[in-house]
């Protein structure tokens, strides 16, 4: 007690007593910041951990479900709306194995600061007997049970679900909580997700399918989504043959689908700029060309390349070059909207595709971009005094007049930015359709 945080009159020892030998952890919680103020030696000793270890670190740092500021969030306002929140969650243990535990939360003021007071439980018996005891003649479902995140065992004729608790775990809920029916399941399916579980679900059912699979969005207590692979198989049929009874698993799988959307993102994105990359954007012209060809739309295409960017590099060095395309690429962000689609094409080029938008469109969102460099003070951003002005030569070209491939409105667009560039740059030509094709005007 003597390095506890929060000084505690010694007339209150021992209420202090109390509290350090209870058997739960006790924590005591600023709400502001997540900072464990005060804990009891249960709270770090069951962790293995030592008081240092635990006092004024965010109490996220011991929890396994909850992650970062968003969720503690969720997690206040929660804590506020009840005398008393409870949490079943896991709390990670020194060595590294994790104990399930239930955390009733309340909250209170004294002299005028708030306060939450989490009293954590070690349910690791409860949950293992509770598991066991379900379901005595099958020692494989409980194996099954431990080896993923969840299972469920769905009754046709009384439409009843039996959740694990581990699927309630996961999810978030108490071994108490989530009603037995399947509706609690489907109301928290992905409203985008739920059409195709549902139907591969029924599909199953009707034979179509030798088993049920699904990969889906799951909404979890504090109503954010789980990406989860759900797999089932119907185990009991009637007389008739009807399916009676489903069983399946269920396995958290957003930490996965979470570094696939980074590793998809890492290879589309240009690693400079951060806008989309030249791959990203010719498979993007290419399926838009095709789908305005089909819906008898228009598609305008700008490119559009620096002006003296060498000379930016050969005097104030690479890295200040770097920095504009950089610079670049948060106006670019800044500017365009999908569908259209900003991206670098490669060296000080880049490319804005706007689908089935007509070169009146082009010419303005061009324009817009181009008012944009000019109005960006590019002196302040990179520090340099007589830095003179960065500004962009456009060219645009739009399908279907100026080409109906994306290489001839690329070639149409870069003939119009030759003329821009030719004209004395800082300017947008617009290619335009001639008799023999397709030929860049006159810049504006
Ligand atoms: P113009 O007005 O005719 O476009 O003249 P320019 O000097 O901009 O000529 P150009 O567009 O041909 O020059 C592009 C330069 O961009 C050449 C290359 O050294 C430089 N460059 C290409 N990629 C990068 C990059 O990632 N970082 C930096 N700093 N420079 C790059
Ligand atoms: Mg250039």
């Amino acid at each position: 007690m003597t390095d506890a945080s929060l000084p505690i009159d010694s007339q209150d020892a021992l209420l202090a007593a109390l509290f350090e030998h209870m058997a739960d952890g006790v924590f005591l919680l600023d709400p502001e910041t997540s900072n464990i103020l005060w804990c009891n030696r249960a709270a770090h000793e069951d962790l293995g951990l030592s008081r240092e270890d635990v006092l004024n670190h965010s109490v996220l740092s011991l929890q396994k479900d909850v992650v970062g500021a968003p969720q503690w969030a969720d997690i206040v306002s929660a804590i506020r709306a009840v005398p008393c929140f409870t949490f079943v969650g896991r709390h990670r243990h020194a060595l590294g194995h994790e104990i399930p535990v239930e955390v009733n939360t309340t909250h209170f003021s004294w002299q005028g600061r708030e306060f939450f007071l989490s009293v954590a439980r070690d349910i690791s018996r409860r949950v293992a007997l509770e598991s066991d005891m379900r379901d005595r003649s099958s020692q494989l479902w409980f194996a099954l049970n431990e080896a993923s995140d969840g299972l469920w065992d769905w009754d046709i004729p009384t439409q009843s679900v039996f959740f694990s608790p581990q699927l309630k775990r996961m999810l978030g809920y108490g071994p108490h909580e989530m009603d037995s029916r399947l509706e609690t399941w489907k109301d928290n399916v992905h409203p985008d997700d739920a059409p195709l579980v549902l139907r591969t679900l029924d599909e199953h059912l009707r034979g179509l399918r030798d088993r049920y699979e699904a990969i889906y969005r799951l909404r979890n207590r504090n109503g954010h989504y789980l990406w989860v692979h759900d797999r089932g198989k119907v185990s009991e049929r009637d007389a008739e043959g009807r399916p009676t009874r489903v069983v399946g698993m269920v396995q958290n799988i957003t930490d996965q689908k979470m570094l696939e959307f980074q590793l998809m993102q890492l290879a589309s994105n240009d690693m400079l700029t951060g806008l989309p990359n030249r791959q990203h954007g010719e498979n993007y012209l290419k399926e838009q060309l095709a789908a305005c060809a089909a819906q008898g739309k228009k598609l305008s295409l700008c490119l559009f390349d620096i002006d003296q960017f060498k000379p930016i590099n050969d005097r104030y060095g690479h890295l200040v070059g770097d920095e504009v395309l950089r610079q670049v690429g948060e106006l670019v962000r800044s500017e365009v909207q999908a569908p259209d689609m900003g991206l670098r094409w490669g060296g000080d080029e880049f490319v804005l595709i706007c689908p089935g938008q007509g070169s009146e469109y082009g010419i303005a969102q061009a324009e817009r971009l181009r008012q944009r460099f000019a109005s960006h003070d590019w002196r302040k951003q990179l520090d340099i005094a007589r830095m003179p002005p960065v500004t962009p030569s456009l060219g645009l070209a739009t399908f279907p007049d100026c080409g109906q491939t994306p290489q001839a409105l690329l070639h149409a667009a870069d003939l119009a930015l030759y003329q821009a560039k030719s004209h004395g740059r800082n300017r947008l030509a617009i290619a335009r359709p001639t008799e023999e094709g397709c030929r860049a005007r006159a810049p504006l």
